[in-house]
């Protein structure tokens, strides 16, 4: 018999957003790493593939006529150019998948956090990561010591373009500790699950209940 920790609810779409240097990336692998009900959403894009990146893993590395063709059919959630490459959310899956249960992370910039609000504000949840602060980021940014000021001084001022973006999200954490951060997303997460509207098994529960 099910109990309410084990009824149907509908998923979510949570993206995770932050100044590239505020520990995005870390936080998205934990949260794969250490919950099944949630799944990254895979980008298409027409980026060329990084050494390491596998093709359908961490994107569907398409060309830029492909791209098109999915744009013209109406084939994305949202997409965007980002850095001089489009970047876009295929439809295919997610849809029923939320229908299913299955949550989705999404590793998405602002322009495609603003687009997925509007065409889906029930099923989103939208959190932003911060530094703890500009020299704590300038650091990371800093990289290995051997790019030029010219490059790092560049990333700072995208960095600061991103932050100008926090009051377009749900939820805002600071990151001054990987732990600590990623168990406040956890916990945003698990909160979220339980909103009332996505379990939708709750009905047929409480009448149950009540018989
Ligand atoms: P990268 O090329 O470094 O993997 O990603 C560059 C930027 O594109 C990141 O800020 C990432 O969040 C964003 N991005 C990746 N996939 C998508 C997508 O499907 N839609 C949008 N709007 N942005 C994306």
């Amino acid at each position: 018999m099910a109990t309410p920790n084990t009824l149907q609810r509908r998923g979510l779409m949570f993206i995770l957003s932050s100044p590239s240097g505020a520990g995005k990336t870390t936080i998205s692998h934990k949260l794969l790493a250490g919950d099944t009900e949630i799944c990254l959403s895979v980008s298409a894009t027409t980026r060329p593939m990084r050494p390491g990146e596998v093709d359908g893993q961490d994107y569907h590395f398409v060309s830029h006529q492909e791209f098109d063709r999915m744009v013209a059919n109406d084939e994305f959630y949202e997409w965007a150019q980002v850095f001089g490459h489009c970047y876009g959310t295929p439809k295919v899956q997610i849809r029923q998948g939320l229908k299913d249960g299955q949550d989705y992370l999404f590793d998405i910039d602002w322009q495609g956090t603003q687009q997925l609000y509007q065409k889906d504000q029930q099923d989103v949840v939208r959190v932003f990561l911060l530094p703890p602060s500009i020299e704590a980021l300038q650091q990371r940014l800093t990289g290995r010591g051997t790019d030029t000021a010219d490059v790092i001084a560049a990333r700072m001022e995208r960095a600061r373009a991103e932050i100008s973006h926090w009051d377009g999200y749900d939820y805002v954490v600071v990151n001054d500790e990987i732990e600590a951060c990623y168990i406040t997303v956890r916990e945003i997460l698990q909160a979220e699950r339980m909103k009332r509207a996505r379990q939708t098994g709750l009905i047929g529960f409480v009448r149950g209940l009540m018989r």
